[in-house]
């Protein structure tokens, strides 16, 4: 058993620990296949209303990865009291585990820990929506009626799932034989219909707009594959991946591999087809043909996974700071908003062109600290985000292929090995190892990514 003990106050060191202690965990995982754990050491937070102050020199919107680990790295820059987070939910949870979750592997409960537990100590939680957002005035109103001011703005409000725009969803939940791993009222059900898998068609869609995590639509098929072949059944499954992409995954390198694993374990792929329509009681599910409009096609199913369409949050709109499609409008290098200085963005929400995903926010927020800092004194931001973004592409109950790449699509590798390899070791940094960077490092805003450790692992090369 390896265990690591943080302590939050020696903040300074503990990004190298934990990386340093990842790292040691992997030597010992392939060594003697050991139990990992890590013991952390930091007061929680305990949370409130809106007291009567309504100005906060830093104001976050959202209280999500993006969010948390901004207001942790702006709390130890500017003090606990200059700055608030604006978050409705009572629980934050680590949305990648639910792939996990959707499989079986994971119990919902390991997700999720009340947000009073990840706001960080001493920094104002704001609990409630934010229903407008005035960057001319650097104002936000909030749903409770409040009125709070900033002199800077960090928008971190994620995305909006729509499984409404469906037909048929999101009441099709409600029969069996379909789930979804993208919410929490719906990744159990993608395990009770595995579970519950007799014979025919297993289906898994990917919609046709932005997503979270482009891999996780095909994770779960993986997975699902390897529970059916455990339990007798894959021979009377048809395992189907009907993807809206013209590319079974973005990085030909990773897609290239992932082409031999559909290949090698009979899964057929139809590519440009998107899900309009789900007909839960009679369980059909109805695809266009996005290559013959007007086209589509109606495929019987014994179990189906749905990944809904998404799209920017709905406060954006009219708000001036969001682009032509709706993504907060942020420089692609810097994170600042193209319009208003004060006014920055991280992860889902923004339209930078990379895969949206809690490894990018990582990354995203070491600079996006050096921006703010630069723009407070009033100088040039000098750091630029490379588009950095990682997908743990969980191929079985034991491997992961682990794609890193970058905004022009080429693979930014940590490790010095062929990661578009199928590997056990990256199966347990996925499983175990990245929960606890992600509560330990990330939210605690101590974790920036891999970048400085590529260059170590690859002898300052790379
Ligand atoms: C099934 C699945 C698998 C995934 N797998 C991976 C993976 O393997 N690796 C990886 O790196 N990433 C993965 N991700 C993606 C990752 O979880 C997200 O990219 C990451 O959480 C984005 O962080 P964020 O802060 O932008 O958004 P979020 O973490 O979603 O946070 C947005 C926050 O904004 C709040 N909010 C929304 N509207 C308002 C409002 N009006 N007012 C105030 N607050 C509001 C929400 O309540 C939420 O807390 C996965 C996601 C899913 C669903």
């Amino acid at each position: 058993m390896v265990g690591v003990n943080v302590n939050c106050n020696r903040y300074i060191s503990v990004t190298t620990q934990i990386m340093a202690a990842a790292l040691t965990s992997q030597a010992a995982l392939l060594r003697r296949g050991s139990r990992v754990f890590f013991s952390v050491n930091c007061h929680v937070h305990s949370s409130g209303g809106v007291t009567s102050k309504e100005h906060y020199k830093i104001v976050v919107l959202g209280g999500g990865s993006g969010g948390i680990t901004m207001g942790a790295r702006m709390k130890r820059k500017i003090g606990a009291e200059n700055v608030a987070i604006v978050e409705p939910s009572e629980m934050h949870y680590y949305q990648p585990i639910w792939t996990l979750v959707g499989a079986g592997a994971k119990i919902i409960t390991s997700s999720g820990r009340p947000t009073a537990s990840v706001i960080p100590p001493g920094v104002k939680w704001v609990k409630s929506r934010v229903m407008n957002i005035d960057p001319k005035n650097n104002t936000v109103f909030t749903d409770s009626g409040h009125k709070i001011s900033y002199d800077y703005l960090i928008v971190a409000l994620g995305l909006q799932l729509h499984y409404e725009k469906i037909k048929g969803l999101p009441e099709g939940f409600e029969h069996p034989k379909i789930g979804s791993n993208y919410s929490l009222q719906t990744v159990e059900k993608t395990w009770t219909a595995l579970q519950n898998f007799k014979e025919g068609n297993a289906i898994f869609s990917f919609p046709n707009t932005p997503v979270k995590c482009a891999g996780a639509p095909q994770k779960i098929m993986y997975l699902s594959d390897a529970f059916l072949r455990k339990t007798g059944k894959r021979s009377k499954a048809n395992i189907i991946y009907n993807t809206s992409l013209p590319v079974l995954f973005g990085v030909k390198k990773y897609a290239d591999a992932l082409w031999e694993i559909v290949k090698s374990r009979h899964i057929d792929v139809n590519l440009r087809h998107n899900l309009i329509e789900v007909r839960a009681d009679r369980r059909e599910a109805v695809f266009e043909d996005l290559d013959r409009p007007g086209e589509s096609k109606v495929f019987e199913y014994e179990m189906l996974h749905v990944t809904p369409p998404m799209g920017p949050p709905a406060v954006l709109k009219g708000s001036s700071l969001e682009d032509h499609a709706g993504w907060l409008d942020v420089n692609k290098h810097t994170l600042q908003h193209n319009k208003y200085a004060n006014v920055f963005g991280i992860g889902d929400c923004t339209n930078l062109p990379t895969s949206k995903t809690a490894a990018a926010v990582a990354a995203q927020s070491s600079v996006l600290q050096r921006t703010i800092t630069k723009v407070m004194k009033k100088d040039k931001p000098d750091k630029e985000y490379d588009g950095y973004t990682s997908c743990p592409l969980v191929t079985s109950y034991n491997t992961v292929i682990l794609a890193e790449f970058d905004y022009n699509g080429q693979p930014l590798e940590t490790f010095p090995v062929d990661q578009s390899k199928e590997s056990r070791i990256m199966y347990h940094m996925k499983a175990d190892i990245m929960p606890h960077l992600y509560w330990h490092g990330l939210l605690k805003g101590l974790w920036g990514g891999p970048g400085p450790y590529r260059k170590l692992m690859h002898l300052g090369m790379k």
